[in-house]
């Protein structure tokens, strides 16, 4: 049995256990013998995380949970797989990401961006159970509450145990944010609430879903948020923006009979 290599009491990362890169972050949390999954990355690397966890002693009649953090490809391409590899668990997610990945939205879930050549398979998957605000998901006499933290995209969630969050992609250690993309049902407004909420919880570290685990420092938290609100009036965000000063200044100009060098 190889060791276990827990981020936190009864919480293991799977890229962290295999010391090396496998795609987002995969969450084990276990409670003597059960235990759940957080997301669980692209189909090609399904097989190694549940080789890895088999490794580690874990029975894969035991796991009660897979998790949804949201529908990305990055984040669930392997979901229909994990749930042929592991029959026991119930597989879970907001309501809208359940809607994206049984009808297989391509544009939602990021299989398809064709202005750029990226598309990838997105396996059909029905949810067994969707989630939202305030579920409550348990394993052994651990408990997780679910937050909804729309912003990134509409179904993104969020998981509190004890003093952590999951927090999917809401945040990174560097302070950047999940894509803003208006096809992805991006909000910036709701993006802020879901930050301001972060920032005033008393969650003190943030599990994302990329990159290393980090405190839940006032400070950074602060920064991003103060950015995103500059990204509201600004025209790089496109339709995520909700207004754009220039153009009632160039009304006031026009208005005015300016607006030729002066
Ligand atoms: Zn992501």
């Amino acid at each position: 049995m190889r060791n276990r290599r827990d981020l936190f009491p009864n919480v293991l990362e799977m890229n962290l256990q295999a010391r090396r890169r496998l795609g987002c972050c995969v969450y084990l949390v276990y409670h003597g013998e059960d235990w759940l999954l957080i997301d669980v990355g692209y189909e090609e690397t399904v097989r190694e995380i549940i080789d890895l966890i088999r490794s580690l002693d874990f029975s894969l009649a035991r796991c009660r949970y897979i998790i949804a953090t949201h529908a990305d490809a990055d984040h669930v391409q392997g979901l229909r797989l994990a749930k042929e590899l592991l029959p026991s668990a119930k597989t879970v997610g907001h309501p809208l990401a359940a809607e994206s990945l049984a009808t297989g939205d391509r544009i939602l879930t990021y299989a398809e961006i064709p202005a750029q050549g990226i598309s990838i398979p997105m396996p059909l998957v029905t949810l067994d159970a969707t989630i939202n605000e305030g579920d409550v998901l348990r394993v052994g006499d651990l408990e997780l509450v679910t937050w909804n933290t729309p912003g990134h995209t509409q179904s993104q969630l969020a998981f509190q145990m004890g003093h952590l969050l999951f927090s999917g992609d809401n945040i990174f250690r560097d302070g950047c944010v999940g894509n803003i993309d208006a096809h992805h049902g991006s909000d910036i407004a709701a993006f802020i609430h879901s930050l301001e909420r972060i920032r005033d919880s008393k969650v003190e570290w943030l599990l994302p879903s990329h990159g290393p685990c980090f405190r839940n420092d006032r400070r950074l938290l602060q920064g991003t948020i103060d950015r995103l609100k500059t990204y509201q009036h600004m025209a790089d965000f496109g339709t995520c923006a909700s207004d754009w000063p220039l153009l009632d200044e160039w009304e006031a100009e026009l208005a005015a009979g300016q607006g030729r060098p002066q």
